[in-house]
């Protein structure tokens, strides 16, 4: 089995998506990322073009690769010393068929346009997985929050708002958080727009803090849910969590509430890293410590060892693959597993990866891991929680009223069993059956597709 699909299908399918790639490639050619997320998409659409030759002459993938707005803008601020800072922001509004744009933010000094229209991208298939009334977007800034104080957080943020506040809305586009973007940076910028626009309009933001319109388990709703996914693709083959070994890299948010919950399911999670190093604790990794150094402290994963020293250290993110393992959450970045790394864990007898980062196995990997028969959750499916469960904090922010723990955890763990109920049945469909790769892309794109064609060339 393999992604790459392109041999067996008939020529003018193939070739009209050959051509939409060589004319998006021509016309991005510095933006690897963004390519690479085009790429993996539009060579597993062909069969769909086979069967609905229709859609061609609609136009579809050539509208659907194109942002339908990119914004990039000044973000000056000034640091704890006075002096001035300038920094990059972005936002691109990718795809508005399904329902306003929503995606999150990410603050990370490799953010560039390519990172965010790869992100933006990948969100139009993602939210219309979840079946909820949501389009594609993402953003985001250059800015790096580490080792910056709370001030210049929010000198920087409000900063950020007083420009961007100008694209969004509740009915618009709804941005929420993402790598360095977490509920106290949300907080900042909900406060900002909320005073420039002299109105408390709850929704048009996620992620927000509980007692200010915030839903609950949105903070743990990418990693439970990725969990959940990977609990689904698991008992399809017979197998559990219960009494598996599991790595998890990261330990961010998304990281932190798989662990929670794979462990909640009875797994033994023995490592997690973040951008410095891993720790390895075959003991089983005490989400206590976790969180307290990264969520309070927001220290390093080093320090882990110091408060458990049977646990070990080892410098260089990039080595958390070569611990053995049945089950792998790839939690922190994207391109973080590459062939090599792939190989070693199914050398060392992985059954499942479950994909709770954007993008983390690059297309070699992938590779690998479906000729080798692993179980893989991709990205685009196995992290929608997060943002499924955004669109349900917009839901209550609109009612005026908040669902209890339980109800939202209840909605969540349906919306994961749609997701991979609804990424089979694709992949079967058009004879790729067990691919969720395919699967996943098939059935995010038919939606945004029927819709496109019902509203028009627009
Ligand atoms: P956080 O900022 O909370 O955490 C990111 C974690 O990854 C940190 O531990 C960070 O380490 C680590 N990390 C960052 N870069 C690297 C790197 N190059 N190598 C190894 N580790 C690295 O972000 P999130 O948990 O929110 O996001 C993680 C991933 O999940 C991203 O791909 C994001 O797009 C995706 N995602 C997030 C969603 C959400 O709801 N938050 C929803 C869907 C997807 P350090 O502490 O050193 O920075």
């Amino acid at each position: 089995m393999s992604i790459t699909i392109a041999e067996k299908h008939s020529t003018a399918a193939k070739q009209y998506v050959q051509a939409v790639y060589e004319t998006v490639s021509k016309r991005n050619h510095h933006e690897p990322e963004f390519l690479q997320a085009v790429k993996e998409i539009l060579d597993s659409l062909i069969p769909v073009f086979e069967q609905q030759p229709q859609l061609m002459e609609a136009g579809i993938l050539e509208r659907i690769t194109e942002p339908e707005r990119v914004v990039s803008f000044r973000v000056p601020w000034v640091d704890d010393n006075g002096k001035v800072q300038v920094n990059r922001g972005y936002r691109v509004q990718f795809n508005s068929a399904l329902g306003p744009y929503k995606g999150g933010l990410r603050f990370h000094p490799s953010v560039d346009a390519s990172i965010i229209k790869f992100l933006g991208f990948e969100q139009i298939f993602k939210n219309s997985l979840t079946g909820q009334p949501i389009g594609g977007g993402k953003g985001g800034s250059d800015f790096d929050p580490k080792g910056k104080s709370d001030n210049e957080i929010m000198r920087f943020t409000q900063s950020f708002m007083t420009e961007l506040y100008k694209y969004i809305g509740p009915d618009t586009d709804v941005p929420a958080g993402d790598i360095g973007v977490g509920a106290r940076e949300i907080g900042y910028m909900f406060g900002q727009y909320k005073r420039i626009r002299g109105g408390y309009e709850a929704g048009v933001l996620t992620g927000k803090g509980i007692v200010y319109g915030g839903s609950l388990t949105r903070k743990e709703a990418t990693g439970y849910g990725c969990v959940y996914f990977v609990q689904e693709m698991l008992a399809s083959k017979g197998l559990s969590f219960n009494g598996s070994k599991v790595v998890v890299s990261g330990s961010g948010n998304v990281s932190i509430y798989a662990i929670e919950k794979a462990q909640q399911l009875g797994a033994h999670v023995v490592a997690c890293s973040d951008s410095n190093g891993y720790i390895v604790d075959e003991e089983g990794i005490k989400l206590d410590t976790v969180k307290r150094l990264k969520e309070v402290e927001r220290k390093r994963i080093s320090e882990y060892v110091k408060e458990h020293p049977n646990a070990k250290y080892v410098e260089g993110c990039g080595g958390i693959w070569s611990v053995p393992c049945d089950i792998a959450l790839p939690c922190a970045t994207q391109n973080e597993i590459d062939e090599k790394d792939a190989a070693l864990l199914v050398e060392s007898g992985v059954k499942a990866i479950g994909e709770g980062a954007n993008m983390p196995s690059t297309l070699e990997a992938i590779e690998v891991f479906l000729n080798n028969g692993v179980l893989f959750g991709p990205a685009k499916a196995a992290n929608a929680g997060g943002v499924a469960v955004s669109s349900l904090e917009m839901s209550q922010n609109s009612m005026r009223l908040s669902w209890t723990f339980e109800e939202v955890d209840a909605k969540l763990h349906g919306i994961m069993k749609n997701i991979y109920n609804n990424s089979v049945k694709a992949a079967e469909e058009f004879g790729y059956a067990g691919n969720l790769v395919v699967g996943a892309n098939i059935a995010g794109f038919k939606r945004v597709a029927d819709a496109m064609i019902a509203q028009g060339v627009v």
